[in-house]
């Protein structure tokens, strides 16, 4: 469906939980967030009804997230009949790593598209400090046994200046060895998050050009998302960059969100959006509607920037 800017939106995140193994600390404080009850959780046959609606209007990529998606039992089940829904071109899903070890086989059989894997250090103590208390060499085999299953996959990283900076070349050095996709994200001023900490991706491509000065851009689509690929010249692997803050990406959004009670976001930044709760107990003409309304009133662009209708739901809560 094209919205109200021209722009064409194909893909949506669906958070199927706000539960988390992991408090990363722009995340999530370290006590947790107050648990939505399970009965104000979407269940799976909700999704999937939400799902098909979408299809119908053109959106046929999707992405799941949370919290963590893996916390959530059945969630590779979700995967398969998510596949299975005619029209439906892509279901990728984004994780901590810290439990997909033991369900990369299962996700493999369903049909996954894909993988995103957040982790912002490759050093063990730093890991576990920014998690609040994660295990990186369980990240790490999960990344090996995802790789060596033919999935694909992409590696999320959030950096923040004078705490995870010196690592941006081990990071790409990373990419290169394992033949897989790095992304550096800005922080954005979501939840915890502070964008003061952050650091600009001119910053990072200074860094990364200093040290790969063969680096080139790499003009293939590599995703959905907004990220700018940069490659070497015979080598697998690239580094990608995704600018929420210093190179606004909006004209070209193609995504709505999905809560995990229901909630459709036209845009990350402000807390509005259509409750599909109604809708879900009229029926599947009132969901179409609810998510055609939903994609007419995405706005221009956020505004970040001014910080005055930031959204202040943590990313656990909306699904990052
Ligand atoms: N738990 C899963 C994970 O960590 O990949 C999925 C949900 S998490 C909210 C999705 C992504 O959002 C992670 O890569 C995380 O680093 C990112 N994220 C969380 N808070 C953020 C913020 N304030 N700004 C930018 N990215 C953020
Ligand atoms: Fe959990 Fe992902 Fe948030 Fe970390 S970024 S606390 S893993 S939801």
């Amino acid at each position: 469906m094209i919205d109200r800017y021209g722009r064409t939106i194909n893909y949506m995140r669906i958070s199927v939980t706000d539960r988390c193994d992991l408090r990363c600390r722009y995340c999530m404080p370290a006590e947790g967030i107050e648990k939505v009850s399970m009965s104000r959780i979407l269940t799976y046959e909700e999704i999937l009804r939400i799902c098909r609606a979408a299809v119908e209007i053109g959106i046929r990529r999707f992405k799941i997230t949370g919290g963590e998606p893996l916390v959530r039992k059945g969630c590779t089940n979700l995967v398969r009949e998510m596949k299975q829904i005619p029209g439906v071109e892509q279901v990728t899903l984004t994780t901590n790593g810290q439990q997909l070890t033991e369900k990369i086989d299962e996700l493999a059989e369903a049909g996954i598209d894909g993988l995103n894997i957040s982790m912002d250090s490759l050093k063990e103590e730093r890991y576990t400090y920014i998690t609040g208390g994660g295990d990186l060499s369980r990240t790490l085999r999960a990344i090996d046994k995802s790789i060596c299953a033919g999935i694909k996959v992409k590696i999320n990283c959030l950096l923040q200046k004078q705490f995870n900076e010196d690592e941006i070349a081990d990071f790409a050095a990373f990419a290169f060895e394992k033949g897989i996709d790095v992304r550096f994200i800005e922080i954005m001023p979501v939840g915890y998050g502070n964008p003061d900490a952050g650091l600009s991706n001119d910053e990072v491509l200074a860094v990364l050009k200093e040290r790969y000065p063969q680096l080139e851009q790499d003009e293939t689509v590599h995703g959905n998302g907004p990220a700018v690929y940069y490659r070497l010249p015979g080598q697998g692997g690239a580094i990608g960059l995704i600018s929420a803050m210093n190179h606004s990406f909006c004209s070209s959004c193609n995504r709505i969100r999905l809560t995990s009670q229901g909630l459709v976001k036209p845009c990350l930044c402000y807390e509005d959006g259509v409750d599909l709760r109604q809708a879900l107990a009229s029926g599947d003409d009132a969901l179409k509607e609810a998510l055609e309304k939903a994609v007419r009133s995405k706005p221009a662009g956020h505004s970040f920037h001014d910080r005055t209708t930031v959204e202040t739901k943590a990313m656990s809560q909306i699904g990052g």
